[in-house]
């Protein structure tokens, strides 16, 4: 019997994010990505020593050969350091859902991810808006051909409201495999996008997973949170970016005498970049929370007027990057200031003004502190706005991408509802397949699927 690649799934078939995929051949193996599956706390997965209880309550993939002998215990699993599998992980972003478990990896396991996707990391891991995960970070540059064992892997550039996003693909001796990550045509970078789904059609994948999160949530009655706050709010949400930035702008040069505040996703730092753009423009600098100053250091250039909030001092002029509540009191028309929800009582010692509402704390109605945050701006004289851009393609986006890819079979998750988004690929032409967990699949077995009817 030859060798054939083996494939298996341990999580985000059927729901958002936890994707996991293991690609074996041989003695070599792949795992892309190693994020929280779904439901499991962050938390919980920060150390070793619940290894083998997360295990028995299956809030781990129970993978062999890859967990430390000393965090399995007794649990019935090959030890990482007993087995003769060299495995490495692909990391296709800096997500939660996909990076979350990364405290349960052996610290010298290999960890592939665009340089810029560590580098990034290494920022948000210094300010604490990442857990401190110890990994042997392996940087890689988009495009480079990394050879391990048979396997040629490449990582490209992608869009998504991280930097650093990446899409993998993968060659086996037998196989072709692309991992989409999480992407949008929607973003700053939208051509990196097409980039990688044109050259996916060269290299001709066998398989093509690909994500699918805005195939999760069908039309349904509005929310009455939402429908009560939308009478008290305004909406400037928006299909994309730079749709927003212009919204924005539009709004601030009507109201050149207001302070404006801004509550946004940190990670999503090229909006962050942009709006410090767009305020510099407008002759105001971009106040912001002193974590996230410290987050965009190295992205900052010297020309756009960003500085901190220092809630500590009230003196004017004690630091060059330093802005006091007190300075945007006395002059609130010179400022943006941008704030996180864990810090935003002080918010309220500033004169009322124009607040953008743009994918912070709290996110939505779901959440309970959500509705009585929104009033609590309005009965204090702000005008609310909704400011938000999705991180997911739609679900046009999505067909197009599928369509560009052509891929000889796909396979769609990463959504609540594969099958559903499984019948709009079909209905473009392409053949689809919902694998299942505890199964092993060979190149021969998905070869077959694309030729099943
Ligand atoms: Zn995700
Ligand atoms: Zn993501």
């Amino acid at each position: 019997m030859t060798a054939q690649t083996k494939l298996a799934f341990w999580g985000g078939l059927d729901t958002i994010g936890g994707n996991i995929i293991s690609i074996q051949y041989e003695d070599y193996r792949i795992i892309t990505d190693f994020g929280a599956l779904a439901g499991v706390n962050i938390m919980d997965l920060l150390s070793k020593e619940t290894t083998s209880s997360l295990l028995e309550e299956n809030k781990l993939p129970k993978i062999e050969g890859l967990y430390n002998k000393e965090a399995l215990k007794d649990f019935p699993l090959e030890a990482y350091e007993a087995s003769d599998i060299k495995t490495i992980v692909c990391l296709s972003h800096l997500h939660l859902d996909h990076l979350g478990a990364f405290g349960q990896l052996p610290t010298d396991l290999p960890v592939y991810a665009l340089e810029d996707t560590v580098n990034f990391y290494l920022q948000l891991d210094k300010t604490n808006l990442l857990p401190h995960y110890q990994v042997n970070w392996q940087k890689v540059t988009a495009e480079e051909i990394i050879e391990f064992g048979p396997f040629k892997i490449q990582f490209h550039n992608s869009d998504h409201d991280t930097i650093g996003a990446a899409s993998i693909f993968v060659e086996a001796p037998d196989l072709k495999i692309i991992y989409s990550g999480d992407f949008r045509l929607t973003g700053f970078q939208p051509e990196n996008v097409l980039d990688w789904a044109r050259k996916a059609k060269q290299f001709e994948a066998d398989l093509f997973l690909v994500e699918g999160t805005t195939f999760s949530h069908s039309a349904s009655e509005p929310n009455p949170v939402d429908v009560a706050l939308a009478e008290i709010t305004h909406s400037i949400n928006a299909p994309n970016e730079m749709k927003l930035m212009h919204s924005i702008e539009t709004i601030a040069q009507a109201n050149p005498q207001r302070l404006l505040a801004f509550n946004g996703y940190p990670q999503n730092i090229e909006r962050l970049l942009v709006l410090a753009e767009l305020m510099t423009t407008l002759g105001r600098t971009l106040v912001m929370d002193q974590t996230y100053f410290e987050l965009m250091k190295p992205y900052l250039t010297g020309y756009l007027s960003v500085k901190y909030l220092d809630l500590h001092h009230n003196s004017e002029d004690y630091s060059e990057h330093a802005v006091s509540l007190e300075m945007l009191q006395n002059s609130p028309q010179h400022y943006m200031v941008q704030f996180d929800y864990e810090r935003h009582e002080h918010i309220f010692t500033l004169p009322a003004g124009i607040y953008f509402h743009s994918n912070g704390m709290p996110l939505g109605s779901y959440m309970p502190e959500y509705e009585p945050y929104v009033r609590r701006f309005v009965e204090a004289g702000w005008d609310f706005y909704h400011a938000n851009v999705s991180g997911h393609a739609s679900q046009a986006d999505l067909l197009l991408v599928n369509y560009l890819v052509q891929a000889k079979l796909v396979v769609p998750w990463h959504t609540f509802k594969p099958a559903e988004y499984g019948e709009a690929i079909e209905a473009i032409g392409l053949k689809t397949w919902l694998p299942a967990y505890g199964k092993e699949y060979s190149s021969e077995d998905i070869i077959a699927f694309r030729q099943a009817d």
